[in-house]
């Protein structure tokens, strides 16, 4: 087949087969195991020599459907309960092939006006639909990663200056170490973040007042006070048990002590849509920096995320290198992305941020909100109505830390039968689910945050759990007895 020159009448072709396979496809998705181990060995079809001449795009789209399709993980169904992973809402996703077909050169307004004002857009539409205030600068990432490092790497900017440095042009070179402070709360990507900027990963200071890893505030008040100009990371939403930090009494301290407060609202920043939740995150629109994730609650298709800075200037010092002098100035309308992130050039991350929010408003998100919401609380039920599970952790948005417990199973065995548990679930693949290591014990952290699940989804996972937890319990009493 060759040159590409000759296969263009073929692009709308190969689209084409996507687009037959999207229907059967998204129709099945509620009913397919999360992942099928049968048609694991298609991944080898993916393998082999580098191709020479090449097939051609239908057949190499219609190969790729064929492998792809029954060997993905259908994580974007409604069963994929470990880690926080969102779906795509169909208005999300139709628009994500928007962004493929238009294959817009994001990052400068000149190479796309159209990616640039819908990225302006929904900034100051998801502003406001978690009541941030408008003059917050903002950019969008490929997620809450890349959104912490864009608020720490502003916190930086701000903190050098302090220390009358301007780490954008001379760096970190002459400086004391930047004091950062965090509750046990704190996600290994802001670490991660840290480690990237050369602040250094393992010097967080974390004033706790308990093994769960909540915040000491006034152990926080009082190491601030002789700190120096200092960064604090607020958690909106930890992971283990859907958790949040005190960011409004966090918002006091900062104040006082004249320090950053970044907040890290991956998930939890969508507790803002709903009454029922909003006090979860009062205090949030005080924070200096402000990060989340899109393709968690958004439920926009991966990869999707967004920071808010804001000193809206210092977000363009920190991020325009301002060495591409045939760049046009930023102004409102034309803002030039390039200059407010760690990326230069990327997709039109916006189009399915702006089809979500357009399709469904801050109504049709709140009552996606509101159902995990209710859907978690049924969970709850479903726990403490089991004599054989225990739940860990007060339930305070969607993730649910509970533990198989069988009567009569030692507790130093415990931990050893919940890791086995969380293997098999995810071997099983009827739901997803997995553990962590919460107050010391093993313990289950299913979340719910995919729009398609519902309630049988739900009681799916209580099944499960109890069916493979007494497999596992019987074998463990066998092997005793045996
Ligand atoms: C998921 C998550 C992150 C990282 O987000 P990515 O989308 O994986 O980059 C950061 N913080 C918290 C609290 C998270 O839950």
């Amino acid at each position: 087949m060759g040159d590409p020159l000759n296969d263009r009448v073929n692009a709308a072709e190969a689209l084409g087969l996507v687009a037959r396979a999207a229907g059967p496809y998204l129709d099945a998705l509620p009913d397919l195991p999360v992942r099928d181990a049968a048609h694991a060995h298609l991944l080898d079809d993916l393998d082999g020599p580098l191709p020479e001449s090449g097939d051609g795009a239908v057949a190499a789209v219609a190969e790729l459907l064929r492998v792809g399709v029954p060997a993905a993980t259908h994580s974007s169904g409604p069963r994929f309960f470990h880690l926080v992973v969102g779906g795509a809402t169909p208005a999300a996703q139709a628009a994500d092939w928007v962004v493929s077909l238009l294959d817009q050169a994001g990052g400068v307004w000149l190479s796309s006006p159209l990616a640039a004002r819908a990225e302006a857009v929904v900034l100051r539409w998801l502003k406001e639909l978690f009541g941030l205030p408008g003059g917050y600068g903002g950019v969008l990432t490929s997620g809450a990663t890349l959104a912490n490092l864009v608020g720490l790497a502003c916190a930086r900017s701000w903190w050098a200056r302090q220390h009358g440095v301007d780490v954008v042009a001379d760096g970190l070179a002459g400086l004391p170490r930047m004091p950062v402070f965090a509750s046990g709360y704190l996600h290994s990507s802001t670490r991660k973040s840290l480690q990237v900027l050369g602040l250094g990963r393992d010097h967080v200071r974390t004033p706790t007042r308990d093994d769960a890893g909540r915040l000491d505030v006034a152990a926080l008040d009082r190491e601030l006070a002789d700190a120096g100009p200092a960064v604090l990371v607020g958690t909106a939403g930890e992971v283990n048990a859907g958790d949040y930090d005190p960011l409004d009494e966090m918002a006091d301290v900062a104040r006082r002590h004249g320090a950053w407060l970044h907040v890290d609202g991956a998930f939890g920043l969508f507790a803002a849509l709903s009454p029922r939740t909003a006090h979860l995150v009062r205090g949030v629109g005080r924070a200096d920096s402000v990060a989340a994730d899109g393709h968690k609650w958004l439920n926009a298709p991966y990869d999707s995320g967004f920071a808010f800075v804001r000193d809206r200037d210092l977000l363009a010092r920190t991020f325009g290198n301002g060495l591409a002098p045939y760049l046009p100035e930023p102004d409102g309308e034309s803002v030039n992305s390039n200059t407010l992130s760690p990326e230069s050039a990327r997709r039109a991350r916006a189009l399915p941020i702006w089809a979500a929010l357009r399709a469904y408003g801050r109504e049709g998100h709140r009552a996606m909100v509101e159902r995990h919401l209710d859907l978690v609380l049924r969970l709850g039920r479903r726990i403490a109505e089991s004599p054989d599970l225990e739940l860990l952790a007060p339930i305070t948005l969607f993730v649910v830390c509970f533990r198989y417990r069988p009567p009569g199973v030692p507790d130093d065995e415990l931990d050893g039968l919940n890791r086995r548990l969380g293997e098999a679930l995810v071997e099983d693949a009827r739901v997803y689910a997995g553990t962590t290591v919460y107050r010391g014990v093993v313990a289950l952290r299913p979340a719910i945050v995919n729009w398609r699940t519902t309630e049988p989804d739900v009681d799916l996972l209580v099944t499960v759990v109890r069916e493979l937890g007494a497999r596992l319990a019987r074998r463990r009493s066998g092997g005793a007895s045996g």
